[in-house]
């Protein structure tokens, strides 16, 4: 059965709430439809405080396995998912500073009275997949069926040809 944990975000975050838990894999349907096999589950954890302005923030940290495709020899590569996200609650889009755009160590959402702390989580998991995953040693034999890898050789060949 899917969870549903519910949160005011910004009274989570000003009063310092903590919340931490494991979800089934099945709870996240958009991450579920990527993933090989779906047994197995995230540990979540999830801090409230404020920054020095007084401004709310929540930190989100997830880890766990994920089944994924290789996209090389698409058998199964397990993913070490690793998610620590520094989120701040901001009332709206427009709220957002020209400053607070280039600030790279912190993401920014909308406050909500009524936070969906699943969805987020999925929402920062789908962020942290990796756009074309494979094993870090993948055995497919060279020439063998799949995507044709370029060898970086090749690669500095073409270049030097360009002037
Ligand atoms: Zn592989």
């Amino acid at each position: 059965m899917s969870q549903q944990i519910v949160i005011d975000s910004k009274d989570f975050a000003r009063e310092g709430r903590v919340l931490e838990g494991s979800l089934d894999l099945t709870d996240f349907p958009r991450v579920a439809d990527q993933l090989l096999a779906r047994e197995g589950q995230l540990v979540y954890r999830l801090e409230g405080s404020v920054d020095a302005q007084r401004k709310p923030l929540l930190r989100l940290l997830v880890s766990g396995v994920l089944p994924l495709e290789c996209q090389r020899c698409l058998e199964r590569v397990d993913h070490e998912l690793e998610v620590d996200s520094l989120l701040e609650l901001i009332n709206d889009e427009a709220d957002l500073a020209e400053d607070d755009l280039e600030d790279d160590s912190r993401d920014f959402i909308v406050a909500d009275k009524s936070l969906d702390v699943v969805a987020l989580i999925e929402d920062e998991v789908i962020l942290a997949l990796p756009a074309v995953p494979q094993h870090e040693d993948c055995s497919l034999p060279e020439g063998g069926q799949g995507k044709a890898k370029v060898s970086p050789f090749s690669v500095l060949a073409a270049l030097k040809k360009t002037p």
